[in-house]
């Protein structure tokens, strides 16, 4: 009769991957003939895989990195680009996130995409959530027939290290909106963890806080540096596929 036991461990791993490292058979750990047993080097393209796909970077911006991002020196897009390669660089010794503001097409996606990918090169996760997205996607778990549950939706936004929230204010600001923005920004806030807002309102004329309420502008202050951005839309300057 056939029991488990009669598997043998090493054709079942085969089984699973039908492209098997050549340098450690699927162990893990190679055998280098001057080092000797060391960490094989496709487990950490492993792990790179899986941050990057954890990260949820919408396709559009899959490209965005500090490498492609172009800005003239003495702009605020340039001060932009200071304070965002300075948070990836400092990453985790970091204790504020940062808000970028501007009008659409100035490069606050592009940058705050920049960061995640970053930071995943250096071996840590993140998570990209567009707001309007995340909204509709809270929205949707309440009905009978989803598959999915407001926690399901929720969990890993709370529990991302960083996260970026792309688009806050955007969304027609109804009670309920104004007031699950605020239980998901206040909940990282309480639990200290780091956010990166981008948002097409500015400071000036109070136009963020209307779109947000004042409690909500009040704990952005103390969770985030403001980073405005000004001058000419970074789009036009760029290949279309990239913000
Ligand atoms: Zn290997």
């Amino acid at each position: 009769m056939f029991t488990f036991d009669m598997i043998d461990e090493s054709e079942l791993r085969n089984a699973e991957n039908t492209d098997v490292c050549e340098d450690c058979f699927g162990t893990g750990t190679k055998i280098d003939p001057v080092k000797g047993a060391m960490p094989c080097p496709c487990r950490k393209s492993e792990h790179f895989r899986k941050l990057l796909s954890a990260a949820r970077i919408p396709r559009r911006y899959e490209k965005c990195s500090f490498g492609n991002f172009i800005s003239s020196p003495g702009t605020s897009q340039d001060d932009a680009v200071v304070h965002a390669h300075k948070f990836a660089d400092q990453y985790p010794a970091v204790s504020r996130g940062l808000l970028f503001m501007g009008a659409a097409g100035t490069g606050k996606t592009h940058l705050a995409v920049s960061i995640l990918r970053h930071l995943i090169d250096k071996g840590f996760g993140g998570l990209f959530c567009e707001f309007g997205s995340l909204l509709k996607e809270i929205q949707d778990s309440y009905n009978p027939i989803s598959k999915s549950s407001e926690l399901k939706v929720l969990a890993p936004v709370f529990q991302a290290d960083v996260l970026v929230l792309d688009e806050l204010g955007a969304t027609v600001p109804t009670e309920w909106v104004r007031d699950t923005m605020y239980q998901i920004i206040n909940k990282r806030y309480n639990d200290n963890k780091l956010t990166i807002f981008t948002t097409n309102y500015l400071d000036k004329s109070t136009e963020l806080e209307e779109r947000i309420t004042y409690r909500l502008r009040s704990r952005l202050y103390e969770m985030c540096t403001n980073v405005v951005i000004e001058g000419e839309d970074y789009r036009r300057r760029r290949r279309p596929d990239f913000q």
